[in-house]
């Protein structure tokens, strides 16, 4: 059997227009001394585009095959997650519940009127909240309250899931990115993405473990530290591995996390970031998001500086999208410009 029968068992919906475009970056590779590639899944089409969207193709694929009339999710504020699940819901004729939490203090008031908040308003989402940003099963417990409330009312709720404990379904979305990244270009050294609930690293680590590329995949930390991402990963790999029928632990044993960018915390931006952010507009024209990729970008040159990255290599970077949160982080962003 290949890799593609055995993604073909799980129903998905077309969000995708086709294979992001993968993209060179010449001033930035000569200006660290690598052969330096974004792939463009910024530019992944849905609703402001970014990495969900391949995610969400595979859950409201379920969706729709269980009849689903009302998608339920649970995110930050600024979750760029809930923002494209609000807009694929959309597309498919279903109605949307957005369940916001309280998961990074101390924010400005355009944190919670402006970038993906006003984008799900405009998508005519209903909006709940959670009082807690670090209670995954609390906030997955509580949209399965809300959806028994719907259920009550004659309607057919789905929920997509936060916690580790359901299979990984947006994973097999990546695993699907890798296999494209793969048939795009060959002899890859380093890919470097983000890992924050893993989907994207654990799927993009399968799929090009299965296209038999040997690169390095590097997981910048944006959520937890080394230590709990690492546990996290195995947990991702475990799962999406049992889903493909394929064996986890040559996998888990090439997962790699780095945390030097994620200080002050998930959705809190230091120096490093700030200049990252600046530094791809500035050199390049393209724009990261503060959350993830900024962050992942801040990753990747802490690796070259490091030695982990080397002279000459071939690196891919994944640009994951998110950029609506740039004006969610305006006043700061304004305030961290040199
Ligand atoms: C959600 C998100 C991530 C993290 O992806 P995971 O699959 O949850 O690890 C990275 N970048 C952006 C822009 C995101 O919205």
């Amino acid at each position: 059997m290949t890799q593609d029968n055995k993604l073909d068992r799980f129903p998905r919906a077309q969000f995708m227009s086709g294979p992001t475009p993968l993209e060179r970056l010449d001033r930035l590779s000569s200006e660290l001394g690598i052969d330096l590639w974004l792939k463009r899944d910024d530019l992944t089409g849905l609703g402001f585009g970014g990495n969900k969207t391949r995610q969400l193709e595979f859950y409201l694929g379920d969706a729709l095959q269980q009849g689903a009339d009302t998608i339920l999710i649970t995110g930050a504020v600024q979750s760029n997650f809930v923002r494209s699940a609000a807009a694929a819901a959309a597309k498919l004729g279903m109605q949307s519940v957005l369940q916001l939490e309280e998961r990074v203090p101390d924010m400005g008031e355009e944190y919670y009127s402006s970038g993906n908040v006003l984008l799900a308003q405009i998508l005519g989402a209903e909006h709940m909240s959670y009082p807690e940003g670090e209670d995954e099963t609390g906030a997955d417990a509580a949209l399965h309250a809300h959806a028994d409330e719907l259920k009550a009312q004659g309607r057919k709720p789905y929920v997509i899931h936060l916690g580790l404990n359901h299979p990984p379904l947006g994973a097999l979305g990546y695993v699907l990115g890798g296999q494209e990244l793969c048939q795009q270009m060959q002899d890859i050294d380093a890919i470097v993405v983000p890992s924050g609930s893993g989907a994207t690293h654990g799927g993009l680590l399968t799929g090009i473990a299965l296209d038999e590329s040997d690169a390095s995949v590097f997981g910048i930390c944006v959520r937890r530290n080394c230590e709990e991402q690492q546990a996290r990963m195995n947990t991702v790999l475990q799962k999406l591995a049992d889903l493909l029928d394929i064996n986890a632990a040559p996998l888990q044993d090439r997962i790699k996390v780095l945390d030097e960018a994620l200080p002050p915390g998930y959705g809190k931006l230091s120096g490093m970031t700030h200049a990252a952010l600046n530094k791809m507009a500035r050199t390049e024209g393209i724009f990261l998001d503060p959350v993830y990729s900024a962050k992942t970008f801040a990753g990747l040159l802490h690796l070259v500086s490091a030695g982990e990255i080397q002279p000459g290599q071939k690196v891919v970077m994944l640009h994951t999208g998110g950029l609506p949160a740039l004006f969610g982080y305006q006043n700061e962003l304004i305030d961290n410009l040199s």
